[in-house]
């Protein structure tokens, strides 16, 4: 029997506020345990929590970017259990009312469009941290009460691929939007993967296990692709899969059972009676509706048409907000989308990312850039030259003109120059030549690259190349 792999994706994504949920405490990664919290993030008796109306600003933009519907009144709701790191005893999220719903993402898979329905996003904070190291166990609760939106799928995924593809194009909407920085390996997005098998064809859902918190996309492709292995043979064996929650073992790469699955009755959610419900108004959502840029995909599609880009350079170059405002700032200055482009793929990305550098943070400006490439499309150098001057206009604040000049490296385009050189090269290389006027046209690159040689590589090979043409049709 052939099974047919069925998914549905649990997202947490952590809200970019300065401050946390339900107190003033900063929201900042990395600050020496626990000195980032107070009386209502330690579960202190008599504190009261007061909503952050930033992070629900961020929670209605996350709804209004995938296109759900945002509910006008909403209850925080208490989930109740026990860990070490939630000193309350219990967590405060939103149960029955969750402020987004019946929302969509859309994506392409293998070039396919692919819809995938959102259930629901809530708000909700984030629990602290507990380590181990020998016998002694920590709990530092810095992160206890940062904002998180949970982004619940419909079971609309069938394979690992898919899942992938989901998260990236996920992502990428948060990170536009401003509500989140993405960045998995800091746990700023964690995602949990529900999957079951049914048989091929059919329309019932099988049980489900759930893969807890797994923060990148590797891990995300080899946990279920792990775990798509593991259900298929215990079905075949005409086993049972069991509901359960398990963990992706990095270390041995497989899933291994964290505790059986409870039920959302065993919470004992209940309105949070400390927490007013919350209003939001249509003039508000209108607010907030009005501040969502335009987002990657729709960017995608205008770099299609308005710049005539391939389909693959506009998919790069959208990836970030940073890296399309950096592309539409030097086209603005410099009209040649393609050139650009093509530089900005190759030598501007391999540079930042050999610096660990953000685009926002590139030392070369779109002026300097543009420069660079100005010189190329008028054939002052070549791109060959351009290409190898890049790291040094990375590393220094000289303009590429300045480089240029300094270094000597102008192409020779002089006509007269030209001339020259290509006929010292035809008297030298008198077979070739005939050769060529016998229709062998591959021996034009020889006959250029003598030319190159003698000028000592400053040749401009696109005038060397038509000048030969026209000497040799004689
Ligand atoms: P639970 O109450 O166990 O958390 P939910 O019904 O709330 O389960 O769903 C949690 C996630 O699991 C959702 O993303 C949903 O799409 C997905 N899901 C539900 N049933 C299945 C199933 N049979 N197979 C795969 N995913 C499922
Ligand atoms: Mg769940
Ligand atoms: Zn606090």
């Amino acid at each position: 029997m052939t099974f047919e792999t069925v998914i549905g994706l649990e997202v947490h994504a952590q809200l970019q506020t300065q401050s946390k949920l339900f107190c003033g405490c900063a929201t900042e990664f990395g600050s020496p345990a626990n000195t980032r919290t107070c009386p209502v993030c330690l579960g202190l008796p008599g504190s009261l929590p007061v909503v952050n109306k930033r992070a629900v600003e961020m929670a209605i933009r996350t709804g209004l970017a995938l296109n759900c519907t945002v509910r006008p009144t909403n209850q925080f709701a208490r989930k109740n259990y026990f860990y070490p790191d939630l000193p309350k005893g219990y967590q405060i999220s939103q149960y029955d009312q969750p402020i987004c719903e019946n929302g969509r993402l859309e994506f392409k898979a293998n070039g396919t469009p692919k819809s995938v329905r959102i259930r629901r996003a809530h708000l909700e904070e984030d629990a602290g941290k507990n380590s181990h190291t020998g016998a002694r166990s920590f709990v530092d609760l810095n992160r206890a009460g940062t904002p998180l939106i949970e982004i619940v799928t419909e079971p609309d995924l069938r394979s690992a691929e898919e899942v992938v593809l989901y998260l990236k194009t996920l992502r990428d909407v948060l990170m536009y939007i401003d509500v989140c920085d993405g960045n998995m390996e800091q746990g700023s997005l964690r995602c949990e993967p529900n999957l079951s098998l049914r048989p091929a064809g059919s329309d019932g859902f099988g049980t489900k296990v759930e893969l807890k918190n797994i923060n990148s996309f590797k891990f995300v492709k080899d946990a279920i692709d792990y775990e798509i292995k593991r259900q298929t043979k215990v079905l075949t064996e005409g086993g049972t899969v069991h509901q359960e929650t398990r963990l992706w073992d990095i270390e041995r790469s497989q899933t291994m059972v964290m505790r059986s699955k409870e039920e959302a009755h065993d919470y004992r959610y209940f309105p949070d009676p400390d927490l007013v419900p919350l209003a939001i108004s249509d003039d508000w959502i209108a607010e907030l509706q009005s501040t969502i840029q335009e987002l990657p995909d729709d960017r995608h599609q205008r770099f299609l048409k308005d710049y005539g880009l391939p389909d693959y350079d506009a998919g790069v170059l959208t990836s970030s907000r940073a890296l399309a405002d950096y592309f539409e700032a030097c086209v603005t200055l410099f009209p040649e989308p393609k050139l650009i482009s093509n530089f900005m793929m190759s030598e501007f990305l391999r540079e930042l990312h050999q610096s660990g550098t953000a685009v926002e943070s590139s030392p070369v400006s779109p002026e300097r850039l543009v420069g660079l490439l100005t010189l190329v499309h008028d054939q002052t150098i070549s791109l060959k030259v351009a290409k190898e001057i890049f790291p040094e206009l990375y590393a220094g604040n000289k303009s590429a003109a300045q480089l240029v000049e300094e270094k000597g490296l102008r192409q020779l385009s002089d006509e007269g120059a030209l001339s020259a050189l290509i006929d010292a090269v035809i008297e030298q290389h008198p077979a070739q030549v005939t050769q060529y006027r016998g229709g062998k046209e591959a021996v034009l690159g020889f006959l250029v690259g003598q030319v190159m040689k003698r000028s000592g590589g400053q040749a401009n090979p696109q005038k060397v190349n038509a000048l030969f043409k026209i000497r040799l049709a004689r």
